[in-house]
């Protein structure tokens, strides 16, 4: 095992941390500072170019975890740039283990605090295709979208990430995988956190993973998935194609929707499946639609039927989750056999359908769920209020007794 590897402790170690405990680290981090920053710095101290290709290599390909481990560079020239940039925003990294090894979940703690996930799910080489090594990130701590089936949406919004703490979590995934010998193959946000609610730090983060100077990963093994920020997704259009969209759906009929994805009363369905299908159309990629299967709940063969009717002729593709257990939910995720029956009628009206298992269940592997843990349980007087709230709601959105209640403009925008 390499020394690189990190201990594998414990994930009580790391203690709660539910809202920013200290001040922030100003020192922006190397990972999110682009080659023309950097050479900046280097030529106001007058120093070669060549130094910028010395540090990005160490930063982003090499096993060095600080400036000071950097041996190419003078000494002085170490302290100098550690005094004006953090080699990782990460202050101490927590990684569990699942799955036989096939799933690592890492919490990872910032310089105020806070804390963040990001999940590695290894998939072995099968029927001619490569190995993969996908890593799933957060791009905010905390979500202020506020799903009800979803862990960090139950933590609340505590702050954007700036760049480099998005870019760090791929950095550490990376080291570990290196180890090995092992590379990351695809990285997807849908860790803690609405990517298009923080789009410039999101865009300036795939743009470092991109980048050949840097990370690399070419735009095809990128994916951002959404609630549906409609605006968000009108600038992403406006931008060419950059990665893979994922829309959150979950809900076909607006009054359920409304329940399941809040921001839905801000833009309702149609508006969001419209502007994926320009994204789509403009940028020549196919959308992936994500249902998380609620039992009795958004499962039905009526909203099979209204997801059809809703995808019908689009270059879409839907998957299919069986949700993932979350603490202070009223509900439980859909049985396998009733989510096959809701692919199979999908299928039958033509839209491409695959089921998604989770991964990393037995670690709380599902959005935020390990941040959530560690931010201490809710009193159970709120949760128990939450959950006759939600049971309340969902049922009169299934009754159609509840109607799609938009609201005022402004949320979210720009
Ligand atoms: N905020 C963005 C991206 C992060 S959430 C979004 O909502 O798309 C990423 C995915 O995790 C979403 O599809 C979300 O629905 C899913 N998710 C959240 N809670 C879950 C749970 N309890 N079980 C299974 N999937 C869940
Ligand atoms: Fe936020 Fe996505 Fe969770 Fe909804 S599912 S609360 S948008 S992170």
């Amino acid at each position: 095992m390499s020394e690189v590897r990190p201990v594998v402790v414990p994930f009580r170690g790391l203690r709660p941390a539910p809202s920013a405990t200290r001040p922030r680290d100003e020192r922006p981090g190397i990972g999110g500072v682009t080659p023309g920053e950097l050479g900046a710095w280097f030529t106001e101290r007058g120093e070669p170019a060549y130094r910028t290709r010395q540090v990005l290599d160490a930063a982003w390909r090499g096993r060095e975890v600080a400036f000071a481990e950097i041996l190419t560079l003078p000494a002085a020239l170490r302290t100098d740039l550690d005094a004006a940039f953090r080699f990782d925003t990460v202050v101490e990294s927590e990684v569990r283990i699942t799955d036989g090894g096939l799933t690592e979940k890492a919490l990872h703690r910032l310089s105020d605090g806070l804390l963040v996930e990001s999940v590695l799910m290894h998939y072995p080489a099968r029927d001619g295709s490569r190995e993969r090594h996908t890593l799933c990130i957060s791009s905010q701590a905390g979500c202020a979208v506020g799903c009800p089936f979803c862990a960090t949406g139950e933590l609340g919004m505590e702050r954007d990430l700036e760049t480099a703490e998005i870019t760090d979590q791929v950095r550490s995934a990376a080291r570990r995988l290196a180890a090995d010998g092992r590379h990351l193959t695809n990285v997807v946000f849908m860790g803690m956190g609405e990517p298009l609610l923080n789009l410039d730090r999101v865009l300036e983060a795939i743009a470092a993973l991109n980048d050949r100077q840097r990370f690399g990963l070419g735009a095809r093994h990128i994916t951002v998935s959404t609630s549906g920020v409609v605006p968000g997704i009108r600038r992403l259009t406006g931008l060419g194609p950059q990665f893979t969209l994922a829309i959150s759906l979950h809900a076909a009929r607006n009054p359920l929707r409304d329940v399941l994805v809040p921001l839905n009363r801000r833009w309702p369905v149609e508006e969001v499946v419209a502007a994926a299908r320009e994204h789509g159309q403009a940028t020549g990629r196919r959308v992936t639609y994500e249902v998380v299967m609620i039992e009795g709940i958004n499962d039905t063969d009526l909203d099979a039927d209204a997801l059809a009717v809703l995808l019908h002729g689009e270059h879409a593709h839907v998957n299919l989750i069986p949700m993932n257990q979350v603490a202070h939910t009223p509900w439980t995720g859909t049985p396998i056999p009733a989510v096959e029956r809701f692919a199979t009628r999908l299928h039958a009206a033509g839209i491409q359908t695959t089921i998604r298992f989770n991964r990393g269940t037995e670690i709380g592997a599902a959005c935020g769920q390990l941040a959530a843990e560690h931010a201490g349980q809710p009193t159970p007087i709120v949760v128990r209020r939450r959950r006759e709230r939600l049971v309340s709601e969902s049922a009169a959105a299934l009754r159609g007794e509840r109607s799609h209640e938009p609201v005022p403009a402004g949320v979210g925008e720009g």
